[in-house]
């Protein structure tokens, strides 16, 4: 199983446009970061609805369902792809009747003190199936008593909640008339605002804003909430300590090549960290290649400040996603030959540089070396974008199990063993924040050095949350809770 990838995010308000086709679109540029399942919610002001379902963005919306989301503020959320545990329950955005309105939030990252709010929250109608939905039953619970008379009920009742949250959660959230965006203290994940003419959109990466026409702002500040709404944005900073710890491997792997991350372009910085690559750890090759599509601005850097030439040694079926679940014992044997096929003409006889961003299971860099071999290549000289990936990640990437990251244990050497490679290389982590340009305190890259940002529970797993929930659920059927002013359709059990 691969790890699983951070979600995308996305809202919108703009009075006047079709906003779920926004949403829709806005996700369709962030399917990179999720492609288990795919959901929108949309308000007119009065009434919200929901659309959410198993699958890729074009598989869960068509025109017909599109065009029934009618209203001017919408959000959206790709959940990341996983084998197995992936359920309806868990596709985004969540949805909850508070008081006589309704709430939806989408999240991107991971909780790391669920134990805590769990404990706080008290006696609960029903399990709580992940930390996203444990956010939203904590801003029901903290609701004003009575709906306030500027109507900023939902505002209050954020500001309440999201000082307690730990860890990693770039939010998007919405009740009938309000859009909000949310960057934990240490913005872990990314997030930005963009305009579109009167209206404001708020995504994961620019590359949403960009194909919706929206243009850039700014990026949500880490501790900051905004909120749009009839009179305009405001914005809040909800964290007294607050200071940026970026995950660096958006820069690495997650983040499109054509968004901008603290201002440098994705595609650039990692062309930019394939240069140093070949400075650090030269090679005697005919041939760099890359490891189609994650390693290609890595061996275009790599070639270029080598000299050695870059072509193509591997053709990638671009209709395969990042990552595909491999449901059969055929399909398990054919293996990454499904994603990738060799070029052998491109390849036989050639001592190669095979250039890729990441190494952290191993299983798939050995299939392709040996895909490699049997095309006749005579030398592979392996050259990894980012160092060894050893520690597991608490704050929205689920490497959670430490013996199956193959560089916690092995050497170098013996990694190259295992693959099958004549040498293998990794971009030493001064040269890949050099590759950035941004200063090295701007990042969380625990995963790289074991030093969290934050305090983080080794034992610390999603599943513990069900269960520890149930405990809490009251015994009483609470009959009459939740008032069904928002209204959900589409909703397939
Ligand atoms: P491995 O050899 O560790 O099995 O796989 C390495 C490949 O996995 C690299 O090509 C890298 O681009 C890719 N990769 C790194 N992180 C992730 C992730 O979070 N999800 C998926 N699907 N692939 C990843
Ligand atoms: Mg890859």
């Amino acid at each position: 199983m691969k790890p699983r990838e951070a979600c995308g995010i996305f809202g919108v308000y703009a009075p006047g446009s079709a906003v779920s086709q926004l949403a829709y679109l806005g996700l369709y540029a962030l399917q990179h970061r999720g492609q288990e399942s795919a959901g929108i919610a949309v308000s007119d002001g009065t009434r919200m609805q929901v659309i959410k379902d198993m699958g890729l963005v074009t598989q869960v919306f068509d025109q017909p369902r599109l065009a029934g989301l009618e209203g001017h503020i919408a959000i959206g959320h790709v959940r990341y792809s996983t084998a197995g545990s992936s359920t309806w329950e868990n596709a985004q955005p969540i949805y909850r009747d508070v008081g006589d309105t309704g709430i939806a939030l989408g999240h991107n990252g991971n909780l790391t003190n669920t134990s805590a709010l769990l404990e706080e929250l008290g006696t609960i109608d029903s399990p709580i199936e992940s930390d996203s939905e444990l956010i939203a039953a904590c801003i029901e619970k903290a609701y004003p008593d009575q709906e306030r008379s500027d109507g900023r009920s939902f505002e209050t009742a954020l500001l309440r909640v999201l000082p307690k949250l730990e860890g990693a959660f770039s939010l998007v959230a919405m009740d009938e008339a309000h859009l909000v965006g949310i960057r934990d203290p240490l913005g872990f994940r990314p997030l930005v605002l963009g305009r579109l003419g009167q209206g404001w959109v708020i995504a994961s990466e620019t590359c949403a804003l960009d194909i919706v026409g929206a243009h850039f702002v700014r990026e949500i500040e880490p501790g900051e909430m905004v909120v749009v709404d009839a009179s305009g944005l405001r914005s809040h900073i909800f964290a007294a300590d607050r200071r940026a710890a970026l995950c660096l491997f958006e820069f690495v792997y997650f983040a499109r090549p054509d968004s901008v991350l603290f201002g440098k372009n994705v595609h650039a910085v990692r062309q930019r960290m394939g240069e140093l690559l070949a400075k650090q750890a030269p090679a005697h090759a005919d041939l760099v290649m890359p490891v189609p599509e994650s390693g290609i601005p890595a061996a275009q850097g790599f070639s270029r400040a080598s000299g050695i030439p870059y072509g193509d040694g591997l053709v990638k079926n671009r209709y395969v996603g990042r990552t595909f679940i491999q449901p059969n014992q055929i399909m398990r044997d054919l293996g990454v030959r499904i994603k990738l096929n060799p070029l052998t003409e491109n390849i036989s006889g050639k001592r190669l540089v095979v250039c890729d961003d990441s190494i952290v299971r191993g299983s798939t860099t050995r299939q392709i070396v040996s895909l490699l071999r049997q095309a006749g290549a005579v030398e592979i000289h392996l050259r990894i974008s980012s160092p060894p990936y050893r520690w597991p990640c608490y704050f929205g990437m689920d490497t959670y199990n430490r013996s199956e990251l193959i560089a916690a244990s092995l050497s170098k050497l013996d990694i190259a063993e295992y693959l099958g490679a004549d040498s293998l290389e990794y971009l030493e982590l001064d040269n890949l924040i050099a590759a950035t340009g941004v200063p090295p305190d701007s990042f969380c890259m625990a995963c790289f050095t074991g030093n969290y940002p934050i305090p983080v529970d080794p034992e610390l797993k999603k599943q513990t949350l069900r269960e520890a929930s149930v405990n809490r659920v009251a015994d009483a059927a609470k009959a009459g809770v939740g008032h069904a002013t928002g209204q959900r359709t589409g909703i397939t059990e």
